[in-house]
């Protein structure tokens, strides 16, 4: 069991590590440059209705389960409040669909009236749409300050506004890290820097190609109750936060935005968002009060990268959909650190160790 635990990166996926390492009695240090965090700026969604393939589906369905062991334990910011989806339509919904079914997703199919009763404020039901009764959304900066807190009373130290600037080693094994202010040692580093990550690796000669992925979140003023699924449409994602707030990326088609660059002023781009939402919504008063810009942590292929890389001790674990997946990697990442690998960690992680890029 590694004596001095450091994980450089404080957003969900470092905070999961932190707080699932502290329960076993682990000894944890966690490092943060308090840049944009993709964590602050995410819809928040726990999903598996989107999904790369068969073994990405059960990974986030794995996710799904986490937070419900998570929620067991502690006292999250999580509202199992299902989704209504109908991004796809025609046969790519019908495709969808029998995927879902085949795989033994949660998910029934419901008519606009069924639609409608579910969500009579909605101005334009769908003939039809995906219901996931068990998918969840997270107030992912709470959260994020819960696990925290949770790993704080049990022994882990924060260090924020700190940049690690490069991971020392000795020989084959891995020392600690270094800041601007000095090393700090540490006979495990976990690597959860989000898009900090591809430069952190490539000060050790580690390859780790990521894409460049900018999106924008918009929050509007509170308004009464008004929604109580998380809406997935071809046009816009929506759901609305305790407060009253409707949360939304500011990109139609979201899930599925490949766009590099950002090239149209935010609040341009989030005027467009409310006029949708308007419609979407017609009898709610719809302002725009908040929009946020984090580019997502993605891997060049699109999937989380997971496990241990380079010299012994160096863990890396950087992913998009990091909300969904946050809970069952703090598992796996506490257990692969603590126990080594288990037969579920190599089962759920094979697809997605880092080494892939080095081939
Ligand atoms: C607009 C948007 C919407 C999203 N919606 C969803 C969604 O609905 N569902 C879902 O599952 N996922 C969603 N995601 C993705 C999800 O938010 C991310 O996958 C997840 O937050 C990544 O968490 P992380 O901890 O890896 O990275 P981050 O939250 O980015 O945290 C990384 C931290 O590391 C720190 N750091 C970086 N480099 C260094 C360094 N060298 N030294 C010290 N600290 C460092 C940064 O300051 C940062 O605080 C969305 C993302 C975005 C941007």
């Amino acid at each position: 069991m590694p004596q001095n635990i450091v994980i450089v990166g404080g957003g969900i996926i470092g905070a999961m590590a932190a707080y699932h390492l502290t329960q076993r009695g682990a000894q944890v240090t966690v490092l943060d440059a308090g840049h944009a965090r993709a964590t602050d700026a995410s819809f928040g969604w726990v999903n598996a209705s989107f999904f790369a393939d068969d073994a990405h589906f059960q990974l986030r369905a794995e996710g799904i389960a986490a937070y419900v062991r998570l929620a067991n334990t502690l006292d999250v910011p999580v509202t199992t409040q299902g989704s209504l989806v109908w991004e796809n339509e025609g046969p790519d919904f019908d495709s969808q669909v029998d995927k879902l079914n085949r795989l033994g997703a949660d998910v029934q199919v419901i008519d606009r009236q069924a639609f409608a009763a579910l969500e009579p404020a909605f101005g334009q039901p769908p003939e039809r749409a995906m219901l996931f009764p068990s998918e969840s959304a997270v107030d992912s900066a709470a959260l994020v300050t819960s696990l925290m807190a949770a790993a704080s009373a049990a022994g882990a130290r924060m260090l924020s506004g700190v940049f690690v600037d490069g991971v020392t080693q000795s020989g084959d094994q891995v020392t600690g890290v270094t800041t601007a202010m000095g090393a700090l040692p540490a006979d495990q580093v976990i690597v959860a820097s989000g898009v900090g990550t591809e430069v952190l690796l490539a000060r050790l000669g580690l390859l780790l190609p990521m894409l460049k992925r900018p999106g924008l979140m918009m929050r509007t003023r509170p308004i009464a109750q008004t929604i109580g699924h998380i809406l997935a449409s071809p046009a816009q994602e929506l759901r609305q936060l305790s407060n009253g707030a409707i949360l939304a990326p500011v990109s139609a088609g979201h899930q599925a935005d490949t766009s590099s660059e950002i090239t149209t002023p935010p609040d341009v781009l989030a005027d467009a968002a409310i006029i949708r939402l308007r419609t979407m919504l017609p009898d709610a008063d719809l302002e725009w009060d908040h929009v946020m810009l984090a580019d997502r942590p993605m891997p060049q292929d699109g999937l989380p990268a997971v496990g241990a890389m380079g010299p012994t001790g160096l863990y890396v674990a950087t992913m998009h959909s990091g909300i969904t997946l946050g809970a069952i990697m703090g598992e796996l990442i506490a257990t692969e650190i603590l126990d080594g690998a288990s037969n579920k960690s190599t089962d759920l992680l094979a697809p997605y160790r880092p080494q892939r890029f080095v081939q």
